[in-house]
């Protein structure tokens, strides 16, 4: 039986839900000549969290209807990027206390802002044992959305219906990253589901295990590496990611990634983060090779949270030479491409 604070809870998410509305289509500048249109799937325009928002929700909802998270609970999540800020907002709006457990380096001035608390772990690795022993002795809910998001029910949330809703034909290629491999698992089925003539490609950074792990067919691929792109690629295959539904994925070189979230920013005014730039590097290379095979359509790219963190991240020189990422040699192809016609 669900109780009266969990029917309200959940009536608060839907209508946070419907306020949120519609995000919207930009259309990224291609040469005419082309005959192909890029359009970019704007969700920075969404609150707190831009595209971790809408799984941040459905993950709550799931939690609530199954009793996990009631009118007292302490909302316990092992993050530091986005998907931190999206659940801080969604527990002030349920007036949750809410705990972020995040490596040293990372920052939690958003989460803070939205009257949530952090906790800092070292090494990176021990955030999810301490999130989850912090749950326990809080008998609290350690949300853990990289496991939760395999199972997750989209009702009223999915970025799929609410994409395909707002396109006229269906695109030639429907490009996003993976990080919990939700939204790509969802993007996937809906074309698959209605047998729309679409293809789904992954874009995914280096060191990530998405790549290998679907080009061999091997669930079970691990690279013991992180990424170097916040919210996207990950060591291992994560279990929401459906394999089965994805077309292509596509490396991105991470240089090319910064160079991309930079190319971005100077054609939208957006401070998009550096998965920003990875799904838009990988939109290209795919609304390039239409263009030499002469197929005409529509390519759409994903694009997640625009935020002036990322100014003195990606789009700060310094902190990219101090990565090693030389995102010189990306943009001057770029700008080949794109502005003086060269061939990718
Ligand atoms: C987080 C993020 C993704 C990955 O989303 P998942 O549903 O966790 O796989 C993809 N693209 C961008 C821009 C993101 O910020």
């Amino acid at each position: 039986m669900i109780n009266a604070w969990a029917t309200q809870a959940i009536e608060k998410l839907d209508e946070e839900r419907r306020r949120a509305r519609v995000t919207p289509l930009l259309e990224f500048p291609l040469p005419e000549e082309w005959g192909v249109r890029l359009l970019l799937k704007d969700e920075s325009a969404q609150p707190e969290g831009g595209l971790k928002l809408r799984l941040a929700r459905a993950l709550f909802r799931d939690a609530i209807a199954a009793g996990r998270i009631r009118a007292d609970t302490t909302v316990v999540e092992a993050t530091g990027g986005a998907m931190a800020a999206a659940q801080a907002y969604l527990a002030r709006l349920l007036g949750l206390p809410y705990v972020a457990v995040m490596p040293k380096k990372a920052s939690g001035a958003d989460v803070e802002r939205l009257g949530g608390t952090c906790r800092y772990v070292h090494p990176p690795l021990a955030i999810y044992d301490e999130a989850r022993e912090l749950a326990e002795r809080l008998g609290g809910h350690y949300v853990d959305h990289y496991t939760a998001a395999a199972s997750v029910d989209w009702r009223g949330g999915s970025l799929a219906e609410e994409l395909f809703g707002q396109l006229g034909a269906c695109p030639h290629w429907v490009v996003v990253g993976a990080g919990t491999g939700a939204t790509s698992a969802a993007l996937g089925r809906h074309l698959r589901g209605r047998g729309l003539p679409g293809r789904l490609a992954v874009a995914d950074p280096e060191n990530s295990a998405y790549f290998p792990g679907w080009a061999y067919d091997a669930a079970d691929y691990s690279t013991g590496m992180p990424s170097r792109i916040e919210g996207v690629g990950r060591p291992r295959l994560e279990p929401a990611f459906a394999a089965d539904v994805v077309d292509l994925v596509v490396p991105v070189p991470d240089a090319a990634s910064v160079a991309a979230a930079r190319r971005l920013r100077a054609a939208t005014g957006l401070a998009v983060g550096p998965a920003s730039g990875t799904n838009l590097w990988g939109a290209l290379e795919l609304a390039a090779r239409m263009r030499a095979e002469g197929v005409r359509g529509d390519v759409v790219a994903v694009i997640g949270e625009a935020h002036p963190r990322h100014l003195r991240a990606c789009h700060d020189d310094a902190w990219a030479e101090g990565r090693g990422l030389d995102w010189r040699p990306h943009a001057a192809r770029l700008a080949d491409v794109l502005d003086r016609g060269a061939p990718w």
